[in-house]
């Protein structure tokens, strides 16, 4: 199932979303882990709360830290969104938070 979603994701999201789209998209996000269920990158649990909080203003805990490295911007988390959400756009500003720090 995971490789027929790689098959079908679309391109990864570039630097087109600014930092208030993201917070948008984390504001209507609904918790319901499917983003995480269908990535080949995240090697131990993390919360949608915790990586939520952590993508634009939270404390970035060294789980979500090693996770957002790990990210390849596959776009393989955005297909099962049931709500039309860009994890990987998210991802990316995570990214560029670890950067910033
Ligand atoms: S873009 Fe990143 S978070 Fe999304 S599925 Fe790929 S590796 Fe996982
Ligand atoms: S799949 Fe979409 S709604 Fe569900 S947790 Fe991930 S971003 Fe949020």
């Amino acid at each position: 199932m995971r490789k027929l979603l790689r098959m079908f994701a679309p391109p990864p999201a570039g630097l087109h979303k600014t930092v208030s789209h993201i917070a948008q998209e984390i504001n209507a996000c609904i918790g319901c882990n499917e983003c995480l269920l269908a990535c080949p990158a995240l090697s131990e649990p993390i919360t949608i709360d915790v990586l939520n909080h952590a993508t634009v203003h939270g404390p970035i805990t060294e789980s979500v830290a090693h996770f957002a490295r790990s990210c390849y911007q596959c776009g393989a988390c955005v297909p099962p969104c049931p709500v039309g959400l860009h994890r990987d756009a998210m991802m990316l500003w995570l990214k560029i938070r670890l950067l910033q720090e």
